[in-house]
């Protein structure tokens, strides 16, 4: 592929449905889907797999040096590998989403998976990519035509996690959650929109409502003028 792909950066808050949703506005218009927040979470899962603490920054830095990861761009088949390890449901267990801020706070973790995301659009064989996270629209691709910020209030990103994981106590995994996003809005601002982004907030808007509104900035976007034509 010659041109670099289309790419719409999507940022939130965890619980704000931007995974789920943006997997599923890539598969309706047939784009690649990159979870950047799987990479962090591999790492992680790397450093407890090698007995570490993602709290040891030396200890991730090591981890990073030698980090076999691997992610396809298929909205439909998302498996993460480490090596020869699927992580795939391992990286969404409560003790990866515990020491996954660790990680991400380290600036020279950032650089590398940064770099990764980069090439991994760039060799992308889809039209355009779904890119999502939580820096995407201010630092891996602050010149996407297509930058949104998916909110939600937090106790309904608190309940919708909840109701992710069965099984857990609820009250249990909303503290979890406050606690990660305190400890990752100290690194990045996932909470403000960046000048240019366009927020879309889901607090009252089901899973298709919201697929709809991020579907329709995409439009807006690929197509200018029709904006005008819309209003006019
Ligand atoms: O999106 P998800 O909840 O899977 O992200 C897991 C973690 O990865 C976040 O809590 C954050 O620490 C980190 N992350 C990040 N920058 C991104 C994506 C995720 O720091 N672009």
């Amino acid at each position: 592929m010659t041109e670099t792909p289309f790419i719409v950066a999507i940022d939130g808050p965890a619980g704000s449905g931007k995974s789920s949703v943006s997997k599923e506005v890539a598969r309706r218009l047939g784009f690649g889907y990159l979870d950047t927040g799987a990479a962090y979470r591999a790492l992680a899962w790397h450093v407890l797999d090698r007995g570490a603490d993602t709290a040891d920054e030396d200890a991730v830095l090591a981890a990073a040096a030698d980090f076999p990861f691997a992610q396809g761009l298929d909205p439909d088949e998302r498996r993460v590998l480490v090596g020869d390890a699927d992580v795939t449901a391992a990286i969404r267990e409560p003790r990866v989403s515990g020491a996954v801020s660790g990680v991400a706070r380290v600036p020279a973790v950032r650089v590398q998976v940064n770099d990764a995301f980069r090439r991994i659009v760039a060799d992308a064989a889809y039209p355009a990519v779904v890119v999502e996270g939580r820096d995407i629209t201010t630092v891996v691709a602050p010149d996407a035509p297509v930058r949104i910020l998916l909110t939600a209030a937090p106790e309904i990103r608190a309940a919708r996690r909840a109701g992710e994981l069965e099984g857990h106590d609820a009250g249990a995994v909303a503290a979890a959650l406050h606690r990660r996003d305190a400890t990752d809005s100290a690194v990045v601002d996932f909470l403000t929109a960046a000048p240019g982004v366009e927020v879309v907030d889901s607090s009252d808007l089901d899973f298709n409502q919201t697929i709809d509104a991020v579907i329709a900035v995409i439009r807006r976007a690929a197509s200018p003028q029709q904006q005008g034509a819309d209003h006019g």
